[in-house]
Order: C-alpha cells, then sequence, then structure tokens
C-alpha cells in the first residue's frame, strides 16, 4: 500500500452484502453495549456470520459483555480478530494497555476505525454491528463516512430527559444521509412477581423518538423493542455470556431474540 492510498474497506464496497448496523445513544449507561453484544450473539445463534467493531473508544466494554479472552493476532499484514461465541470481535480496548485511558483525537480515531474496518480479516460477514460512543461525536461521523451505506438503530430509556438526547444523536442521520432502522428502548418496566410492571425511568421515551426521528427524516421509524429491567442481562454481561445465550427465556432476552430476527 503506498503513501496517500486509501486503505480499501470491504463493506464499503457497492457489492458488498453485509449489512452494517451502528448502535447509538444519546447518552451512557442506556444499555447500548449490552443490546450490541446481545444482538450480535442472537444472530449468530440464527447462523448468521457476525462481527462486532467496539467504537466506544471513551467506556469500551463489549470485550468483557462478551467474554473475548485472547487478543487479535497479526498474521501478514492483517489483523486476525478474536472469536467470542461465535462473533469476530474487535474493539479500541485490545490495542491500549490495560488501565490506560484512551486519550486520542478526533483523526487518529478515525484512522483506527479505519483500520479496524480495512485490516482487519473478517471474511464474508452478513451482519457486521457498530457499538458507537454515546453522543454525536467524532466517531459517529467517520462511521457516516466510512461506511455510507451503514443504518443506525437508536438506544434510549423511556426517560423524557433520555429520549431527547437519543433523539439528537438520531438525528444525525440527516446530515450523514444514513437509513434509521429503529429505536430500541431499554430498561422500559420491572416485572414483579404478580405480573404488574413497575415503569421504573416512566415511559414513552422510545415511541416518542421513533415518532420525532420519522418526523425529522420523512420515512417511518419503527420501535424495534421494549427491554425490560432484567437482572439476568445485568448478570450475565457481567459474566462474559450475554442472556440471550445465557438465559434465553429471560424477559429481556426474549425480546432481544425477537427484535434480532427482525434486523
Ligand atoms: P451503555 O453502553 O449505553 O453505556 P451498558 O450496556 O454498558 O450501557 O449498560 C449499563 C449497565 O446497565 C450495565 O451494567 C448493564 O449490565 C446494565 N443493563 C443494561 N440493560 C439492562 C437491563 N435491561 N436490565 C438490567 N440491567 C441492564
Amino acid at each position: 500500500r503506498g503513501g496517500a492510498a486509501e486503505p480499501v474497506i470491504p463493506f464499503a464496497q457497492p457489492d458488498s452484502l453485509t449489512r452494517v448496523y451502528a448502535i447509538a445513544s444519546g447518552k451512557g449507561g442506556v444499555g447500548k453495549s449490552s443490546i450490541t453484544a446481545n444482538l450480535a450473539v442472537a444472530m449468530a445463534e440464527q447462523g448468521l456470520k457476525v462481527g462486532v467493531v467496539d467504537a466506544d473508544v471513551y467506556g469500551f466494554s463489549i470485550p468483557r459483555m462478551l467474554g473475548v479472552q485472547h487478543t487479535p493476532t497479526k498474521v501478514d499484514d492483517m489483523i486476525i480478530p478474536p472469536v467470542a461465541h461465535g462473533v469476530k470481535v474487535i474493539s479500541i480496548g485490545m490495542f491500549v494497555p490495560p488501565g490506560q485511558p484512551v486519550v486520542w483525537r478526533g483523526p487518529m480515531l478515525h484512522r483506527a476505525l479505519q483500520q479496524f474496518l480495512a485490516d482487519v480479516f473478517w471474511g464474508d460477514l452478513d451482519v457486521l454491528l457498530l457499538d458507537l460512543p454515546p453522543g454525536t461525536g467524532d466517531i459517529a461521523i467517520s462511521v457516516a463516512q466510512l461506511l455510507p451505506s451503514s443504518e443506525l438503530v437508536v438506544v434510549t430509556t423511556p426517560q423524557v430527559a433520555a429520549a431527547e438526547v437519543a433523539e439528537r444523536a438520531g438525528s444525525i442521520a440527516l446530515q450523514t444521509r444514513q437509513h434509521i432502522v429503529g429505536v430500541i428502548e431499554n430498561m422500559s418496566w420491572l416485572e414483579q412477581p404478580d405480573g404488574s410492571r413497575v415503569e421504573v425511568f416512566g415511559s414513552g421515551g422510545g415511541q416518542a423518538v421513533a415518532d420525532n426521528l420519522g418526523k425529522a427524516t420523512g420515512a417511518p421509524v419503527p420501535l424495534l423493542g421494549q427491554i425490560p429491567l432484567d437482572t439476568e442481562l445485568r448478570a450475565a454481561a457481567d459474566g462474559g455470556t450475554p442472556v440471550t445465550l445465557a438465559t434465553p427465556d429471560s424477559p429481556g432476552a426474549r425480546v432481544l431474540h425477537e427484535v434480532a430476527r427482525g434486523l
């Protein structure tokens, strides 16, 4: 590869058959990474070839959630990604010394992302999921530039304050001309032993984000699912086996499997 030639990103080629989903949220802590990890293993279980790029540079958590045991290896000029639960995974966390913060600026992040897409040996993927950092930062713009056909999935909680920032993160699609696949509402309610629901974070946020993004883009944006609060989901993520594999019958896992089938 000589001089200033741009690296070739297979997923950006017109004949690429890989669907690329960027998972976005307005703020942190709403479950974006948990959802990315769970959708990935659920889709792999359906028989799809799945890759995940953890682009949440400042808060990378995908390797832990997927229980990734190995670091990437290098063969010739290619980076071989570790595989966890049948999913190929690359994270910025695999390239910084443990315990060190990532202090990179936009251009360096752009190059790192470019490398993850061009120099990693992904093989033929059916689906590539990108876990974006929260908000509307440099990485979201880089993803849109490097992968113009990538589609956005927006994650929010039911809370009005969360929904407002999620909407802002989603409306980046107006500038980047990306398609918004839909909205996933997380932490929608807590089911009581008697079957009743406690709406811990209020209600309506996911539907509101979907409606408003639909109006803003002029194309309907569906609410893809509402994931309840689920102790198993949290415990499974901490243990490195996402809940869709660990406890597929738990309330959260059932919704995640359904969303994965619909994507
Ligand atoms: P983000 O990527 O948006 O910052 P995470 O996926 O890291 O959010 O989730 C934040 C925390 O909330 C994690 O500890 C995760 O296990 C937990 N969590 C996410 N969704 C749920 C849920 N539906 N029920 C219970 N805990 C959840």
